[in-house]
């Protein structure tokens, strides 16, 4: 996995590494880095999971201590990726710094917002982000102070990272839900069978309630229900089908049942019919 560009996909470069050799601050080898035209204000994102070695406004007590040269700057962010051969990047001309120098970093962490700052020394001609990149035991007395080709190490978009990955996706990214073609079959159906339900259950003509289909088989249940169910008050026990299952030896229907079925079930018929 190589590092990542610090802007998406369609941010273009205005000034490769190498370019314009002794132009302006140039060293004789060209530019050394990579100058990415976007405006102030863009989310500058972390190559890859490190360390912040220097945040804050370039100068040349930094530029002493730790050999960077007095080229670009403004407000600076350097990291040193994590690895003991890592290399290290640079960030410069920032306008908002969103981390601290000793501070770790994450990969595709937002650690500046660009911008257009140069320290005074005018060397930033327009809104970019310059990026340069050290390497393990960089030795800085080269043609390009040091500086390799950015390009040599990053070469992943943050935004493949982010969209390849729920996890890491903003939540407006999330697709809506959609239907489940299956369910809204089952769904239209039940809706039909509801429709028909409710056609054959209405009533007939004006004055002529219930006569629907349905309402005939609902008096065909009720018929059934008179033959079962007691009869009158003081009556009980008075329906057809009472009186046939009466007539029956309820230690029989027992043991007819015990012979059927699972004890357990046949233990609860026995107690039904024995506690009547
Ligand atoms: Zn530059």
């Amino acid at each position: 996995m190589g590092y990542l560009f610090p802007f998406p996909r369609a941010v273009k470069r205005s000034q490769d590494f190498g370019a314009n050799p002794g132009w302006g601050p140039n060293p004789p080898g060209g530019h050394n880095g990579d100058d990415w035209a976007v405006p102030v204000g863009t989310p500058v994102r972390a190559a890859g999971d490190g360390e912040v070695v220097f945040a804050g406004q370039f100068d040349d007590t930094y530029a002493d201590n730790f050999g960077w040269n007095l080229m670009y700057g403004g407000l600076m962010v350097v990291l040193n990726m994590n690895g003991a051969t890592a290399p290290y990047f640079e960030y410069g001309h920032n306008s908002e710094l969103r981390v601290k120098t000793g501070q770790r970093v994450k990969r595709g962490q937002i650690i500046a917002l660009s911008g257009n700052t140069d320290g005074g020394t005018n060397v930033s001609t327009g809104p970019h982000c310059h990026v340069g990149c050290l390497p393990f035991n960089f030795n800085l007395n080269t043609n390009t102070y040091g500086r390799v080709n950015p390009r040599l190490f990053m070469t992943d978009y943050w935004e493949d990272e982010a969209n390849g990955s729920a996890s890491l996706g903003p939540a407006g990214d999330i697709k809506e839900t959609t239907t489940d073609p299956q369910e809204t079959e089952v769904s239209d159906a039940v809706d039909r069978i509801i429709a028909e339900i409710r056609n054959i259950a209405a009533p007939g003509e004006s004055g002529k309630r219930n006569a629907g289909p349905l309402y005939d088989l609902v008096q065909n249940v009720e018929t059934i229900n008179a033959a079962l169910l007691p009869g009158e008050a003081g009556v009980r026990h008075a329906g057809a089908v009472y009186a046939a299952l009466a007539a029956l030896d309820p230690a029989q229907i027992a043991a007819a049942v015990t012979a059927a079925v699972p004890a357990e079930t046949a233990k609860q018929v026995a107690a039904l019919l024995g506690g009547k």
